[in-house]
């Protein structure tokens, strides 16, 4: 059995970057406090607990004149506020390309359009470029979700940066027709699109594909739906513990690709795993 390992499998650069940035604080403080999860990785999230990064659910749970980290989603203006008003110092690691859509985002609607965020509602990533909206912007999942709003004439849409340059397609076919003034700004990351168009070649040319990364990271979700969508098998992972031997019958290749949250010791964890099992069945 071949396994074939997409190139860019894993970190990308903002989360490489909040890494390092936590890596350092909790060298230099007892204490820091992680606004979320800093990354969808459960073994990478509880090695950076023990060395001192407290993971809250909000601002809420930071104590006045603490250390607090912002994520690589980036965060609302709020977050800066209450930073300031209590005296605690923001360690931001938000990732430049989700700053650069929370800066156009309020270009659009400084300028009067009225904004749709092309992404996930419950994604931290998505509700803060509407908190730079001063909420005003509006997240849509798909076209169908245009049914349930009156559009002005003047739209923008710009896009969480893990989404598929095809829903961002069929978003701005669905406006056309519906507004006299569209501009776009796509802001899917490089880092994801490239991710995903390499997944999606290594999908077509395998009979199984193998996606590795947490339940709750979009862009891995995203992934595995990417591949699902041609037809090959798919298995959305978390870690090698999960790889089953059925998976494996009548299969001459794999592909493995990795969300942008998984460590390169998990990939390689599945990869080693994989050659046992392929091993193990050439022997029975
Ligand atoms: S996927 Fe892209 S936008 Fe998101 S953190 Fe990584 S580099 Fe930044």
């Amino acid at each position: 059995m071949e396994i074939l390992l997409a190139e860019n499998a894993g970190f990308c650069f903002g989360v490489r970057r909040a890494l390092e940035m936590a890596e350092q604080a909790t060298r230099d403080h007892p204490r820091v406090f992680s606004l979320g999860p800093l990354i969808h990785n459960r073994q990478v999230v509880e090695r950076l607990a023990a060395q001192g990064l407290v993971v809250c659910a909000g601002m809420g749970e930071v104590p006045s004149g603490a250390l607090a980290m912002i994520r690589a989603h980036g965060a609302g203006p709020e977050v800066y506020e209450q930073a300031q008003a209590r005296g605690i110092t923001l360690l931001d690691a938000t990732c430049p390309f989700v700053a650069r859509v929370h800066q156009k985002a309020a270009d659009f609607a400084e300028r009067g359009y009225r904004v749709l965020v092309l992404g996930d509602p419950n994604h931290p990533e998505a509700q803060g470029i509407v908190a730079h909206t001063g909420g005003q912007a509006v997240i849509v999942e798909s076209p169908e979700d245009l049914r349930a709003l009156r559009l002005p004439s003047r739209v923008a849409v710009v896009c969480q940066t893990t989404q598929t340059l095809e829903a961002l397609r069929a978003l701005v076919d669905a406006l056309l027709p519906q507004v006299s003034e569209l501009v776009v700004a796509n802001t899917i990351c490089d880092a994801t699109a490239k991710r995903q168009e390499e997944s999606l070649r290594l999908a077509r040319q395998v009979d199984l594909m193998i996606v590795i990364g947490g339940y709750h990271s979009a862009n891995t979700r995203r992934l595995a739906e990417i591949c699902a969508g041609t037809g090959t098998p798919t298995h959305h992972i978390e870690d090698a513990a999960e790889l089953q031997d059925e998976w494996l019958r009548g299969v001459r290749t794999v592909g493995v690709t990795a969300g942008a949250s998984t460590p390169g010791e998990a990939i390689a964890a599945v990869v080693r795993r994989l050659q046992e099992m392929a091993a193990a069945a050439d022997e029975k």
